[in-house]
């Protein structure tokens, strides 16, 4: 890679993989101009690279790094990506110049995982059982590790890349060994601009494979427009955690293998529970069957799972006192995603608030209430959460997270979960759901150390 003596690589938006990007090229030795809307980020790049996209010498630009949050298709397209298209200037992702560069590394194998949920416990649960296979193997991408901040290595290395549809819509470089589709249904609709345009961008993962035609792509099959796309590409192998009708399916705790006729069953896993889990598991299960052949073995893959620590603020159990479970679901941030919990657990003491999503309310989660033993309201949907559930939930308004948690260790007893599953987002109280859900860890110590 390398840029004439007066062309330059534009890098735009100097988020976390930005600045892997920004330093990746540097080393390369590659002329750059960089920019960031926002002012903060400027003050911490040299003055000499600083260019505004009003200013850009266009005719000096090679190509364009953009950040995976900048819209460049749909009503809410960037004008400078939109300029930059008129002008026929190629722009991509920072997982694009890594894909590239590993097509000149052999010992790198590549999985692109993708679907509109489960991708970061996919991804990490992936990685985390081939170490335990033996392999190395580390997570990059969208789960906040970006690939250009990897060191290079001489060794054979399994990366597991987290893809969202934003990246994907942006590459093109077939190297992937494994892709893995997990599911879809909408969202990000407005980045890019319909529903067919998300589908595209998701499917598009399996256009990255290496066309060797020694694996085949991972495609879930479990919602509607999976199904579709199934019907399209007969030679995907199909998983499912719904139905039989996948090649390989999972039901009562045993993956079905139809074309082994083969059955591992599995342990109770406190750590990924429910259905939306099992289809993460599958999918592992499906990858790793490709990867390794004869030398999978159900024992290893079995233990792999009980280790495997669930992910920070999803579903996440982080104390156990009293026979009380204390399990920070601080990712639910709208009720879809706190439904995973509610449906899965048992006996709850149930923290429940937050910037409430609009149009949305508990009492769409009405089926699962038989759950449900006492709900602790906080954050600013207090009062309509307050309405929604009179007469329906025991209920106690606390407004903040640590009287909230204080009150549901006072209320409950052994055998009850304590479960942060706000089901709203965190502005309101919190910078994001990460604090949030660290937040509710602090006040969990505390009580239990006796301080609150
Ligand atoms: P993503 O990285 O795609 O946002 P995560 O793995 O971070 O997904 O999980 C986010 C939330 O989505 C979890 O708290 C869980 O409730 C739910 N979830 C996880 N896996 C799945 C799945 N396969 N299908 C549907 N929902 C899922």
């Amino acid at each position: 890679m390398s840029t004439q003596q007066d062309s330059y690589y534009y890098i735009f938006g100097l988020g976390k993989s930005g600045l892997a990007t920004l330093s990746y090229l540097q080393k390369h030795s590659i002329n750059i101009l960089v920019w960031d809307d926002n002012p903060e980020t400027r003050k911490t790049i040299s003055e000499d690279l600083l260019q505004s996209p009003e200013t850009l010498p266009w005719e000096k630009i090679e190509k364009i790094i953009v950040s995976p949050s900048i819209p460049h298709e749909g009503p809410k397209a960037h004008p400078l990506l939109l300029e930059a298209k008129k002008r026929s200037i190629p722009f991509t992702v920072d997982i694009e110049l890594f894909l590239r560069q590993s097509t000149f590394c052999p010992h790198y194998h590549i999985i692109g995982i993708t679907g509109t949920n489960g991708k970061s416990t996919t991804t990490s649960l992936l990685c985390h059982l081939l170490n335990h296979f033996g392999k190395k193997a580390v997570a990059a991408g969208n789960i906040g590790i970006p690939v250009l901040s990897l060191d290079p290595t001489t060794q054979e290395t399994y990366f597991v890349l987290e893809l969202s549809s934003y990246q994907l819509s942006l590459l093109e470089t077939p190297v992937l060994e494994q892709a893995i589709f997990l599911n879809i249904s909408p969202d990000h609709l407005d980045y890019h601009g319909s529903m067919d345009a998300y589908i595209r961008a998701k499917t598009s993962i399996f256009n990255l494979m290496i066309p060797d035609g020694n694996h085949k792509g991972i495609l879930g099959i479990d919602d509607s427009y999976t199904q579709d796309i199934y019907k399209k590409n007969p030679d995907l192998l199909s998983i499912s955690s719904e139905s039989e009708t996948g090649d390989i399916f999972i039901k009562d705790h045993k993956i079905f293998d139809k074309r082994y006729k083969e059955t591992i069953s599995l342990p109770s896993l406190m750590n990924l529970q429910g259905t939306h889990n099992a289809q993460n598991i599958v999918a592992c299960y499906a990858a790793l069957r490709q990867i390794l052949g004869n030398d999978f073995s159900e024992d290893c893959f079995v233990k792999g799972l009980l280790s495997f620590k669930s992910l920070p603020h999803r579903q996440e159990i982080i104390a156990q006192e009293r026979g009380i479970i204390f399990i920070n679901d601080s990712k639910a941030t709208n009720m879809n995603a706190a439904e995973k919990s509610l449906k899965v657990f048992k006996n709850i003491h149930w923290i429940l608030g937050g910037k409430a999503k609009s149009g949305e309310s508990p009492t769409s989660l009405t089926p699962y209430f038989k759950n449900v033993a006492h709900v602790y309201l906080v954050g600013s949907s207090t009062d309509a959460f307050e309405q929604d559930l009179k007469g329906l939930l025991p209920y106690t308004v606390c407004h903040t997270i640590d009287r909230a948690t204080q009150e549901a260790y006072s209320q409950a007893s052994p055998g009850d979960i304590i479960l942060l599953a706000p089901a709203c987002a965190s502005f309101d109280q919190f910078q994001n759901f990460e604090e949030r859900g660290k937040f509710f860890k602090t006040c969990t110590n505390n009580i239990l150390k006796g301080v609150l």
